[in-house]
């Protein structure tokens, strides 16, 4: 099996009650302003130490400035009370260089919800590796060559910062086994021209590190950024890829090879309204401001209000949030939203719920 964790699908199908309860409230906003999030992805810090080239968010400046740290506890807190189930670390910056990433990482956890974190590994000790390692479900660390001369191009920074990462990923496969814990290990790479010579030196690497998966995925150009650099690149001629790459499969490594979404690139989606936003999900920004869609952030539309200043029931039972509700359902043309969204494949899910054909009882 190479996708046990459904990363080229969805898990929205783990989550019927939610799903119904979003199911059956059917346009009353009184019913649907109590359907909360599952899942919510955090930035903790705007800056970062690399430049992809590709990177999605450049757009928002990577300013050096930091979540609240003893706001952001009592908001977490909260989150768990009112049911979100996951947090990603992640967004505009590098979120390992939030000095309290630990403190923040741990509370999360013991406020019930499930934490992952994307990063580039490169600010990292030992003593912060074994609290991930604890507290975190998953850690994907995005590396986007093979090589320390292509990774210094596309990441935009020194050579070394290659074997630092390699040392750090052994470091976390050490701590993991001699303290028995349980987080998952992956790396993430897009597929690029500059880099698709080297996927499987870098799957390979990967592997004998003990990593537990790689995810080789499209770029996807995102509706703001400032980089244009990737932009209409199809993936017809890469595909084949992926049989080499499947080789590397066994029951300890994965290579998860989003083929189908890369296909998904040039085809046109089967739905035309947006179901996921503003339900399943949400995006906390550095500066605190909380959007229904990581794709439209600095977007005030999609902005239902700030952490710092508002406990997070208010925010997403706010008018704002019924506004960009009603936005959605009535304006927003999703043929403008970024190809691929993170939501892609909920949204087609949700919306077969919503537009059943006329067999669907034969089950
Ligand atoms: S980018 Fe995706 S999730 Fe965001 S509003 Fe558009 S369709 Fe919905």
């Amino acid at each position: 099996m190479s996708d046990k964790y459904k990363i080229d699908s969805h898990k929205l199908i783990f989550h019927p009650e939610r799903v119904s309860q979003w199911l059956e409230a059917k346009d009353d906003w009184e019913k649907e302003k109590k359907v909360y999030p599952i899942y919510v992805e955090v930035s903790p810090y705007g800056g970062c130490n690399h430049r992809c080239t590709f990177c999605g968010v450049d757009y928002m400046g990577y300013q050096n400035i930091k979540l609240d740290t003893a706001i952001f506890k009592e908001r977490l807190t909260e989150m768990g009370q009112l049911g979100i189930k996951s947090i990603m670390y992640a967004g505009e910056g590098e979120p390992l260089l939030h000095k309290d990433l630990p403190e923040i990482v741990e509370h999360t956890k013991k406020s019930g919800i499930d934490v992952s974190i994307t990063t580039n590994f490169i600010p990292v000790n030992t003593k912060g590796i074994e609290t991930y390692l604890t507290y975190s479900s998953w850690i994907k660390v995005s590396v986007n060559a093979g090589t320390a001369s292509t990774y210094a191009t596309i990441h935009q920074t020194k050579e070394t910062d290659f074997d630092l990462l390699l040392k750090n990923l052994s470091m976390a496969v050490e701590i993991r086994k001699s303290k028995r814990l349980n987080c998952t290990l992956g790396a993430q790479s897009l597929l690029l021209p500059e880099n698709h010579h080297e996927m499987f030196l870098l799957a390979k690497t990967m592997k004998e590190i003990g990593l537990d998966y790689i995810v080789i995925k499209p770029y996807s150009q995102h509706l703001f950024s400032v980089t244009k650099q990737y932009e209409g690149l199809t993936y017809s001629g890469m595909l084949e890829l992926e049989k080499e790459l499947q080789t590397l499969n066994d029951e300890n490594f994965n290579v998860v090879f989003r083929s189908e979404t890369m296909k998904k690139v040039e085809e046109k989606v089967p739905y035309s309204k947006c179901y996921s936003t503003p339900f399943f999900w949400g995006y906390i920004s550095t500066d605190g401001n909380f959007y229904g869609c990581s794709c439209y952030l600095a977007q005030d539309k999609f902005c239902y209000g700030n952490i710092n200043e508002t406990p997070f029931k208010n925010i997403w039972e706010s008018d704002k949030r019924k506004a960009n509700l009603d936005f959605i359902k009535n304006e927003l043309d999703i043929s403008q939203c970024r190809t691929n969204c993170r939501m892609d494949s909920i949204n087609r899910y949700l919306w077969d719920l919503k537009h059943p054909n006329a067999h669907v009882n034969f089950i």
